[in-house]
């Protein structure tokens, strides 16, 4: 047990079992211990790899993506740019490369990074020292102001934000809880007390067993979004691994070392996500009123905007890397091509955005 844990469980010895949603709150965010508090989490030498960490040609693809459609909204005078979760600051790096193509859109845009986390923030600063453009940061969505036209990208984002689990018992739908054993350690336990829930209709028919993960931080904050897009216009582009919300079953897990460990075992050391239900998210969105494109592949996605082209071009600038782009191409989409997906969010009535 790590120190984290000791103080998790000690928390749950004087008020009781909590939420999986609260204890990856505290095993992601806590400002001491948690995973994102310490600059090393994502890339090579930390817990796992994102697709700008392979290759440049993601975030650039993305950039330029956000300038056609600010140019199909009729090129409004004030936008706004926001990376949620920006990591390292690689995706914001490359697209910034790409809008060097678009000098107007960048011209007319403020760009506001969202990022929980001190640590991180200092790396992305350090990175992005010379970006041609002014950039701001700020710790949460909700600190973003809303006058303008917004252009979201959220990579690898609503993965990371909290969900709870229920599983179906005899007596009804039980949430999930971690609590305590006999030697102190975490441990997964039931609350003896049904919810009234009700899962989507299209998760099928529930059974003994059966397990609904659910997150309404992920929902209200893209239903948020979608709202300030149907207003001042723009578009989000939510590009996560998930599914399509058509059955029961449980995705949450933990990742070190690039390796999978066990959830409970080392809070704050091991990264935790979910896989996104896109289908919620198609939802939250609908319920704002915005037109939702996708999921589509991220595969399929990353060769409609071109990515074939623009590794030619990459690989004919630099011969010696040839190979190494043609892998990472290859990584982006095969390998991470169908389970990543992406999902466009706009005003009903705007032009449908490229890749789409
Ligand atoms: N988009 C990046 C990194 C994804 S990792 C990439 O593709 O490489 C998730 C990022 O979201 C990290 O920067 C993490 O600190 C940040 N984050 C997680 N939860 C957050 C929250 N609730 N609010 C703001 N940032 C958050």
């Amino acid at each position: 047990m790590n120190s984290l844990a000791q103080r998790i469980a000690r928390m749950i010895r004087a008020d009781g079992p909590i939420s999986i949603a609260a204890f990856m709150t505290i095993a992601l965010h806590d400002r001491k211990a948690g995973f994102y508090a310490t600059r090393e989490s994502i890339g090579a030498r930390g817990a796992f790899i994102t697709a700008p960490e392979i290759s440049q040609i993601f975030g650039e693809l993305l950039g330029l993506w956000c300038a056609q459609v600010w140019c199909d909204q009729g090129a409004p005078p004030s936008a706004r740019l926001v990376d949620l979760g920006p990591g390292r600051g690689v995706l914001m790096t490359d697209a910034l490369r790409g809008l060097r193509r678009a000098p107007e859109f960048l011209a007319a845009t403020e760009i506001v990074l969202v990022e929980a986390s001190p640590a991180l923030e200092g790396l992305q600063r350090e990175r992005l020292r010379d970006s041609p453009a002014p950039i701001c940061w700020v710790r949460q969505w909700t600190d973003v102001q809303q006058d303008r036209p917004l252009f979201l990208v959220a990579n690898e984002f609503l993965d990371a934000l909290a969900i709870r689990q229920f599983v179906m018992t005899e007596r009804g739908w039980c949430e999930r809880m971690i609590t305590t054993d006999e030697q102190d350690r975490l441990t997964f336990a039931l609350a003896p007390m049904p919810t009234s829930l009700q899962p989507p209709p299209q998760r099928g028919a529930a059974y003994r067993g059966a397990v609904y993960e659910t997150s309404s931080a992920a929902e209200a904050l893209v239903e948020d979004i979608a709202g300030a897009i149907v207003q001042y216009g723009g578009a989000a582009l939510l590009v996560d691994y998930g599914h399509e919300g058509g059955a029961f079953g449980e995705t949450l897990q933990a990742v070190s070392g690039h390796e999978r460990a066990d959830i409970l075992g080392l809070p704050g050391q091991a990264d935790l996500s979910a896989h996104v239900d896109f289908a919620a998210l198609a939802h939250a969105a609908g319920r704002a009123g915005a037109r939702v494109c996708g999921p589509l592949g991220q595969g399929a996605f990353l060769r409609a905007l071109g990515i074939g082209a623009r590794a030619e071009k990459l690989s004919a600038a630099n011969p010696h890397r040839k190979e190494e782009i043609a892998k990472a191409v290859e990584r982006l989409t095969e390998e991470m091509g169908e389970l990543f997906k992406v999902i466009a969010i706009t005003p009903v009535h705007a032009p449908r955005p490229p890749g789409f």
